[in-house]
């Protein structure tokens, strides 16, 4: 890192203690910047930098709920209005017991970058709880949604702030939510929320549009050295939404999928998984992977070890940050892996990254690789504002211009920068760029 942003950076570290995945995620972000700045004063001069690094608004805030017990509970939640240069604050909601502020200033600052890669005009945010769904009866979810949301329904608003979901949310909390916002609100305001039911608001697509996203940008790169899913060894961590339709899309491109996972471990299916299977154990009976392995023969359950141990040709990281390691990384590599592309948000490790790009792998991070997600919220945006709803065809022919115009994006601006071919510094440079512009045209605010 040059001087000039090793000064800011300390400023962050500063401002922002014990945040050690924020910390990462601006690191990362600064590394590849050198060149940009040397080449555009004006950044500097604007201290574009310094005010992207510190969000617009964070709120945080009770959320009491009453459990199935009749006792009161208390839960933290959040919301980081980050950076609002391109458009309304637009993120995610993650609930997981591991949220806390800098984790969610992590993600917030991710989707910045992420949502401008995209080409659509939405800013960054993101929010979340430290509740944990899991265990929880559908009554209990639903009282703190509405907890959450009596609160939350003062800050956003479809031009405001439009959240969706992350981990722990899905279609069942986003239905609370809206509840809650319209009632409280006393208006329709589709535009409020995405990832929405069919019925009243959502998108085709969207459900399944980071896990497509994800597996269309891998696609794209493997498209730049001859190579395709066809045939491929695939194996995606993680058994949720990102999950799931990544391995429908590698499927459909022609690829076995051999292995997927949770908290508990990991299954590895020698017959190439068995989608409609996975979808019933976890999007109906909220199930984990061991009840899949038990309703499939040629599954089995390994609880040590790691996913990434399994020689693979194409490695797609859908569960969780800091998933996969340097080490795993090694392993990876040392079995001959081609291509990477980051399903869920910064699952590799520092290390794992520095590891993939000097071992010239192709590496899709994820505010690239999963941009697909946002994007497809982006366009359910655009069906609510025009009060329209497309086909599933045409949702999906949109995504994948989006995906295939990131891919080209990260490329261009690795290559005008001076590092052809790296996707990590294309993603950082064009995402960062076309904000800074923004942010320096509407003057220091
Ligand atoms: N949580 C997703 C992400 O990390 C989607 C956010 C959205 O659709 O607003 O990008």
């Amino acid at each position: 890192m040059e001087t000039q942003l090793e000064n800011i950076y300390a400023d962050v570290l500063r401002r922002n203690p014990g945040e050690p995945e924020f910390h990462q995620a601006v690191t990362e972000v600064f590394e590849s910047l050198g060149p940009v700045m040397a080449r555009r004063p004006e950044y500097v001069e604007a201290g574009v930098l310094e005010r992207l690094c510190e969000p617009e608004r964070q709120i945080i805030f009770r959320v009491p709920w009453v459990d199935d017990a009749g006792r009161v509970q208390i839960n933290r939640g959040f919301r980081v209005q980050y950076n609002s240069a391109l458009g309304p604050y637009k993120g995610g909601l993650r609930f997981h017991p591991s949220v806390n502020i800098g984790i969610i200033k992590f993600l917030g600052f991710e989707q910045i970058f992420k949502n401008s890669l995209t080409g659509m005009p939405i800013g960054g945010g993101k929010g979340g709880s430290d509740f944990d769904p899991h265990g929880k009866s559908d009554a209990e979810v639903m009282r703190f949604c509405q907890s959450f949301m009596t609160e939350l329904a003062n800050h956003i608003g479809e031009y405001t702030d439009v959240p969706a979901g992350d981990i722990g949310v899905g279609g069942r909390e986003i239905g609370y939510l809206f509840g809650q916002y319209r009632r409280v609100t006393n208006s329709y305001e589709s535009g409020v929320l995405t990832g929405k039911g069919l019925t009243w608001g959502g998108s085709r697509a969207r459900t399944e549009a980071t896990g497509y996203g994800a597996v269309i940008f891998a696609n794209e790169m493997l498209k730049t050295k001859g190579k395709s899913f066809d045939g491929a060894k695939v194996t995606v961590s993680g058994s949720g939404n990102v999950a799931i339709y990544a391995v429908e899309k590698a499927q459909q491109f022609g690829a076995t999928v051999q292995a997927f996972s949770d908290s508990s471990g990991y299954i590895v299916d020698e017959a190439g998984v068995d989608l409609a299977l996975l979808r019933e154990v976890k999007e109906v009976q909220r199930g984990r992977i061991a009840d899949y392995a038990a309703q499939r023969p040629s599954a089995r359950v390994v609880t040590g070890g790691s996913i990434w141990d399994l020689p693979t040709d194409i490695a797609l990281p859908c569960a969780t940050q800091n998933e996969l390691t340097g080490a795993d990384a090694a392993t990876l590599i040392k079995n001959g892996v081609w291509a990477v592309s980051e399903g869920a948000n910064m699952p590799s490790t520092p290390e794992a990254v520095s590891a993939f790009r000097e071992a010239g792998v192709l590496f899709g991070p994820g505010k690239a690789a999963n941009a697909g997600g946002v994007a497809t919220s982006a366009l359910e945006m655009q069906q609510n504002a025009s009060r329209d709803s497309w086909t599933f065809d045409h949702t999906v022919t949109r995504l994948t211009d989006i995906m295939v115009g990131i891919h080209e994006t990260c490329l261009a601006a690795a290559d005008t920068y001076g590092k052809p071919g790296d996707y990590v510094f294309g993603a950082n440079v064009a995402g960062f760029t076309k904000v800074a512009d923004a942010m320096i045209a509407q003057g220091i605010i």
